[in-house]
């Protein structure tokens, strides 16, 4: 048996098989090469595979998301079919007397450039089409089955550090728990973890290749991962797993219950979910809404734009299954660690204190715009929340609000009908919580991000897996913010909730209370949790 440890993202066991995921990197050999026919039919035969796989994916996702999710598959065969691409290979296999893997490389990064360099966004956004049909191109040459690389049994998967785009891909049926060598506890991929209920160690640095296929448990109350364990271990860590069970069964006595405290205070507790895969968990877990609807997770789903259409359908699916539930839609909240290449955002610096969230969707309106007549369009549907992340001034606020409002206009006018409709900011900044005041004068409610306030306040980057030492999640400037924030709300009738990660710590659930939270945001399995401490709760002591 070997031992390895780590940091835990969720108390809970996973028992299983391990299998490393690894993103395929390949080798391409600039040599030159003597039989060029060969190499011809190789990227030939190699071309056809790649647009028969395609034409399968189009099938595939035409059967799970529809026409609209589709048709970008039909676009890659059918760049894949475009004959100046298909010359430019080939002149470098016969003119240069280089490879077919070679020659695909150079020739479709060539292209890919082309189209990143138009002033078009819609023909820029073609080069991230490039370099993903390269890629099927690529693995063919390779013998790369990217589909294998999760395997067809649920096992524990294993990997190097996993992005939050790699993390939304992968099949979760297939997934028991996962295990990474990088990675920090506050970023989108360990969020997803949690909002998965997936025991997940990271900063586990004695993974290793030969883990492939055995026998894995990883024990999240202890923070480690025990790779062909003793008999006994299994006995034991099998029967933890069965009473957690059992606890999470006495928990759904609690469905149907208020959240209110002993002494009578009742607060709202809500769900925080990435896209409408997740509304299932909510009404399993009786979330009384959902506090945070992380919509970016539908630009990283897509491969490109995704349009008006597509996005109102998601919105319209989460706010009418949930009616009369409210649901509140974040709006983009892409950059820093959740990118996309379509949207071509370019390297920074500083990631975190970059071009992200409000800032872009204020510089790029007619992005911007396309998602709120989106959201807009859903609101007639239900109970609807808009929530602006990122604010730090009013000037922004403002700026949003009356997008939002040009966005309406323009619908009535077309006549389409809109509902009504909250309107909030998230308070993920100290410039945000020492503006609070004149912020809640605008808005309906406040969330207060608490993953972004601490690392904004701490200037500590949540990204930074080495810095965890230094990060105190109880900081008392943290805990004084939030303070701050919920005084301001309530001076200007601006109800106030918490959707960070925070707001699912039991430890802190009573101070929050007495602090006079009005709703906590949490990811769907902490519902139940928390009801139960709230429940336990007499605050007139
Ligand atoms: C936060 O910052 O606390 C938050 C909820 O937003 P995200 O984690 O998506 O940045
Ligand atoms: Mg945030």
């Amino acid at each position: 048996m070997q031992v390895a440890t780590g940091k835990s993202i969720l108390n809970g066991i996973a028992i299983g098989k391990v299998k490393i995921y690894k993103a395929p990197s390949y080798e391409i050999n600039e040599n030159d090469i003597a039989d060029t026919d060969g190499e011809i039919a190789k990227f030939e035969a190699a071309l056809e595979k790649a647009i028969d796989g395609q034409n399968a994916l189009y099938d595939k996702a035409l059967e799970a998301a529809g026409e609209e999710s589709a048709e970008i598959f039909e676009v890659h065969a059918m760049m894949l079919e475009d004959d100046d691409l298909q010359d430019a290979v080939k002149e470098i296999i016969t003119g240069q007397k280089k490879s077919a893997e070679y020659a695909v490389n150079v020739a479709f990064n060539n292209q890919a450039e082309v189209f990143a360099q138009m002033d078009d966004p819609y023909m820029q956004a073609r080069s991230a089409d490039i370099h993903d049909i390269k890629q099927a191109v690529l693995d063919v040459l390779f013998g790369v089955d990217p589909a294998s690389m999760q395997g067809t049994e649920p096992t524990i998967l294993v990997a190097e550090d996993l992005a939050p785009s790699e993390t939304v891909k992968l099949d979760k049926s297939l997934l028991l728990g996962m295990i990474t060598r990088e990675g920090s506890s506050n970023s989108h991929t360990a969020i997803l973890a949690r909002s998965m209920n997936l025991p997940t160690i990271i900063q586990c640095k004695e993974i290793d290749d030969s883990w492939d296929g055995k026998t894995a448990i990883i024990d999240g109350y202890n923070s480690c991962v025990y790779v062909e364990p003793t008999d006994d271990l299994m006995d034991s860590l099998s029967k933890k797993m069965q009473e957690d069970e059992k606890k999470l069964a006495l928990l759904q006595e609690l469905k149907g219950k208020d959240n209110t405290t002993i002494d009578g205070k009742t607060i709202k507790v809500y769900a925080n979910i990435g896209g409408p895969s997740d509304i299932g968990m909510v009404q399993q877990n009786d979330a009384g809404g959902v506090g945070l609807f992380r919509s970016e997770f539908v630009y990283l789903n897509s491969k490109d734009y995704p349009t008006e259409d597509e996005q109102f359908k998601a919105y319209k699916l989460a706010v009418e299954s949930l009616a009369p539930k409210q649901v509140i839609i974040r709006t983009c909240d892409i950059g820093a660690d959740k990118t996309v290449e379509y949207m071509d955002l370019g390297e920074e610096e500083n990631p975190a204190l970059g071009y992200r969230a409000i800032r872009i969707c204020l510089t790029r309106k007619d992005f911007f715009k396309t998602q709120l007549r989106a959201i807009l369009r859903a609101s007639a549907y239900g109970n609807l929340g808009i929530m602006f992340p990122m604010i730090i001034s009013l000037r922004e606020l403002n700026e949003a609000q009356q997008i939002l409002d040009e966005c309406k206009e323009e619908l009535i006018k077309e006549g389409v009908k809109v509902g009504e409709y909250q309107v909030g900011i998230m308070i993920e900044t100290p410039a945000a919580v020492l503006c609070a005041d004149e912020l809640a004068e605008k808005c309906d409610f406040f969330s207060i991000g608490t993953n972004d306030l601490t690392q904004y306040t701490l200037a500590i980057d949540r990204q930074n897996a080495k810095l965890e030492p230094f990060l105190d999640t109880h900081h008392s400037a943290v805990l004084k913010a939030i303070q701050m924030t919920i005084e301001a709300g309530h001076r200007h009738n601006t109800w106030v909730g918490i959707c960070g990660e925070l707001g699912s710590d039991l430890s802190l659930t009573e101070t929050f209370l007495r602090m006079g939270i009005d709703e906590l945001s949490v990811n769907p399995k902490s519902v139940l949790p928390i009801r139960k401490v709230i429940r336990g709760l007499d605050l007139s002591k």
